[in-house]
């Protein structure tokens, strides 16, 4: 599938605003609060990225999509700020939850949950994580604990979740629980007396509005016209949002990484050390060469599974070789490009000391590179086995 015409040239107005609008926000100091200070701040560049044309650009609110390509021009070009993608309505978990609304919510469920968060002017919540001390879901989603029963024409939740990014302030929540008939996903308004939030952790992150919840679920009451698909397929609907979402945070970090190697290298080329340059001393050039040469090695990765998505398929291994390499790829570029600035690096005076910072969670959420890894040797023993003779 081409890259259209359309989607290039959103994705130029994308990088425009996200240069031109939103950099200048990262020095703001209400970009390091999770809570209310940062919420504001969101709400006033979205008015802006509204005027300008570029907010949601990448779905419609019935859910009509950009193909996976086109979304990977538009989507590295937002993420050139961390906070550009908050900008323009294409972070996390947002944009995975659109995805998702769009795909498998019913005419009804979009109107009264997708629009709203189309229009940038409500937040959402995806609710699949348990506490450890729990003994619940984590990067083995089977544990999941959190339990629902039909009474009646409702659905039951109880259970506790946590790590929810974004749950604080949010007013719509994907919940995922555990009927009898298997995993079940619902769609429930935010916020709920029968969602509480136990504490917001302090993390390595910031620019997160609502931060990462611990949530209680306490006789949580939900209509049974709010569930997606049926009691026991919610895996299956949570496959649907995996690959894409998976990949969505690779163009976004891969945005982020393309931009913290500008500014590295803006660095290393006015610095000097030892009588020149400091990128004319093999070891920082060498830094920034292999930083060029990972970036186009994500770039590339990104645009193949992207392209196997684009077939139809759920691209479930390829989503996941992508997610391990471009992660651990970026973690190494921002690694680099902190070293290459030496002291400067790890200020706040420039934005990559935050990319730094929060790519480090990459390589945890959506799979853990262990897990994907695991997965990936059960298939290669699999595939090993049956090309046996009998
Ligand atoms: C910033 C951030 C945002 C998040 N946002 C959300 C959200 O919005 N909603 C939500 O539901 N969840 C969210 N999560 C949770 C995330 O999905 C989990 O952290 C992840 O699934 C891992 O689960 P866990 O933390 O319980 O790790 P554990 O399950 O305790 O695993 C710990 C470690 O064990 C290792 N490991 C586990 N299994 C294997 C294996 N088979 N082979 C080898 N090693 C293994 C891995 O190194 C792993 O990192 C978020 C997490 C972070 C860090």
């Amino acid at each position: 599938m081409t890259i259209s015409q359309h989607a290039l040239d959103l994705a130029d107005r994308v990088e425009a605003f996200v240069r031109e609008v939103v950099i200048p926000y990262e020095q703001d100091p209400r970009r390091d609060h999770h809570g209310a200070p940062l919420d504001a701040m969101v709400w006033e560049m979205r008015e802006k990225a509204r005027a300008a044309g570029v907010l949601t650009p990448h779905i419609q609110s019935n859910g009509d999509h950009l193909s996976q390509r086109e979304t990977a021009v538009v989507l590295i070009r937002s993420g050139l700020s961390p906070l550009g993608p908050l900008a323009c309505n294409t972070n996390a978990p947002d944009e995975g939850n659109m995805y998702l609304l769009g795909h498998v919510g019913s005419p009804q469920i979009k109107e009264r949950f997708l629009a709203k968060l189309h229009a940038g002017r409500a937040r959402s919540a995806f609710l699949m994580t348990e506490p450890a001390e729990w003994g619940g879901a984590g990067a083995d989603p089977s544990m999941m604990k959190t339990l629902c029963r039909m009474e009646g024409n409702h659905w039951v939740i109880d259970g506790q979740k946590c790590f929810i990014t974004g749950a604080e302030g949010a007013e719509v929540g994907i919940v995922m629980a555990k009927a009898e008939q298997g995993a079940c996903m619902f769609v429930v308004d935010l916020p709920n007396p029968a969602i509480r939030t136990v504490d917001v952790p302090n993390t390595i992150d910031s620019s997160m509005p609502g931060g990462h919840a611990t949530i209680a679920i306490e006789n949580l009451r939900v209509p049974a016209d709010q569930m997606l698909g049926q009691a026991g397929e919610g895996f299956q609907y949570a496959q649907v949002r995996l690959s894409p979402a998976r990949l969505s945070h690779c163009m976004r970090w891969l945005g982020a990484c393309i931009r913290a190697q500008e500014i590295a290298t803006d660095y290393a080329c006015r610095r000097e050390a030892f009588g020149k340059p400091l990128i004319e001393h093999e070891g920082v050039g060498f830094m920034l060469a292999e930083n060029r040469i990972l970036l186009k090695q994500c770039e590339l990765m990104i645009d193949w599974c992207a392209g196997v998505l684009d077939t139809g398929s759920l691209g479930t291994v390829e989503s996941s070789m992508t997610k391990v390499s471009v992660s651990e790829a970026l973690m190494k570029i921002a690694d680099n490009c902190v070293q290459v600035m030496g002291g400067m690096g790890v200020t706040g005076k420039t934005v990559v000391e935050q990319v730094f910072r929060e790519v480090r969670a990459f390589r945890i959420y959506d799979g853990p590179t262990e897990v994907h890894k695991w997965s990936l040797a059960k298939k290669i023993k699999r595939e090993w086995k049956q090309a046996q003779p009998a």
